[in-house]
């Protein structure tokens, strides 16, 4: 370990942030840059320019991952690698740091590891991960470079506007037949960090500048399903109704009491789409249907309270005379972060003087493909009004340049450490 810190230089690293957020820039503030489209087109052609005119070797696969290194693609494909990165799409009025600041800030690290002259035991490889907000599926990028995609179904992969990933491909020079080339050996990527804005109030609350991740939380999404009664509003006494929508409303009520009971960390649950049927207005409803998003960064945890909710809705369906079913619609087990990059990241913002708190990462990010590799780190920097996905999206420069400098110590010592 360094005494001197590593310094970075934030007049290029504030470059590429400010060039970076013209693509796709809204008038209200923040961008749209939505996966394969002509602005993430301009973003992906000046970024590459720019690394190539700093030195960097920049090379795409299949699945139009941006890959960045020092080193020459044959090296980062042979050798063991540190790799980091995340994306630079966006979803529809976002912010313009999001997945951009960590692939800049990727970017940033491996120039100002060169200009001190540091030699590297590991190739460190950066990519910028191809729609990871979902215009196409979600993750499309991580998923084709970790061996987690599933190529035959990417196929059929459509956009909200009934736009097909396989039309908008060949344009982006993705190879719809050679998505599976993209996987990588897993045993060579010897560990994966990814530094991203924390997109929640916690950093900020706890007067914290960096966020060591402890680890991904692990999710179920439910759907939720009530039956009852279709019957006229106005002639059917309030005691004799089955409203399938009184399961749905006693159910939400109860629920941070029931998830927030039982371990130290409570979970977060979420209902956020809802149907209810017949839908007017004089008539109570026979069906609602809804989806329950919940999420624990323990799995034991996670698996109690998925039970916990289902028995309760059995509870209640039976308390009001309704029917009731639980599915489970998605489902992945938290990822917990390593603990030496954990402490490789609390020691680098303890001798740069900047104040962390450990905490588990509530949002999914690429960084949850890499579990194969069992060497997965995240960092976080302060999201002011822990706005994310929102035009308002901002954080303060000092922050963005910590970040920076915590992500180039931890990759060094991830790359020049004993472990692998
Ligand atoms: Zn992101």
């Amino acid at each position: 370990m360094t005494t001197t810190p590593l310094k970075i230089n934030a007049k290029r690293f504030h470059h590429m942030v400010d060039t970076m957020k013209t693509f796709g820039a809204l008038p209200q503030g923040g961008i749209t840059r939505r996966a394969l489209s002509e602005e993430d087109r301009a973003g992906r052609a000046w970024l590459s320019g720019f690394a190539r005119s700093q030195g960097l070797h920049v090379w795409t696969d299949p699945a139009a991952n941006l890959h960045f290194s020092l080193d020459d693609r044959p090296a980062c494909e042979s050798q063991a690698v540190i790799m980091t990165g995340s994306h630079i799409d966006s979803v529809p009025e976002g912010g313009y740091l999001d997945g951009t600041y960590g692939v800049l800030a990727g970017i940033e690290a491996l120039l100002s590891i060169r200009d001190a002259g540091i030699t590297l035991s590991r190739p460190l490889e950066v990519v910028a991960f191809t729609d990871e907000e979902g215009r196409f599926g979600g993750m499309l990028g991580s998923q084709a470079l970790t061996g987690l995609l599933d190529c035959e179904a990417a196929r059929s992969f459509e956009d909200d506007q009934g736009v097909r990933l396989a039309d908008v491909a060949p344009g982006f020079d993705i190879d719809m037949n050679r998505l599976a080339d993209c996987a990588r050996d897993m045993s060579k990527i010897a560990g994966y960090a990814e530094l991203h804005i924390e997109q929640g109030p916690r950093l900020l609350e706890e007067q914290a500048e960096i966020g060591v991740v402890t680890g991904i939380c692990g999710l179920y999404k439910l759907r939720i399903q009530f039956r009852g009664e279709a019957s006229h509003a106005g002639t059917t006494p309030m005691h004799l109704r089955k409203d399938a929508l009184t399961g749905m409303t006693r159910l939400h009520t109860r629920l941070p009491a029931l998830i927030g009971a039982a371990p130290e960390v409570p979970a977060v649950a979420t209902i956020g789409f809802v149907a209810v049927e017949p839908g007017a207005a004089n008539v109570i409803p026979d069906c609602v249907t809804f989806t329950l998003d919940l999420r624990h960064l323990d799995l034991d945890a996670l698996r109690q309270n998925r039970v916990a909710i289902e028995t309760l809705v059995q509870t209640i369906a039976r308390e009001n005379r309704l029917e009731a079913q639980c599915d489970i619609l998605s489902h992945f087990e938290p990822l917990p972060c390593n603990p030496d990059i954990q402490d490789a990241v609390a020691a680098s913002a303890s001798n740069r003087g900047i104040a962390a708190i450990r905490m588990p990462s509530g949002a999914a990010h690429d960084a949850l493909n890499f579990r194969a590799t069992g060497n997965v780190g995240m960092i976080f920097v302060p999201s002011e009004g822990g706005l994310s996905h929102n035009t308002k999206e901002f954080t303060k420069p000092e922050h963005l340049e910590q970040g920076v400098a915590v992500l180039a110590d931890t990759l060094l010592a991830m790359a020049n450490g004993a472990s692998s």
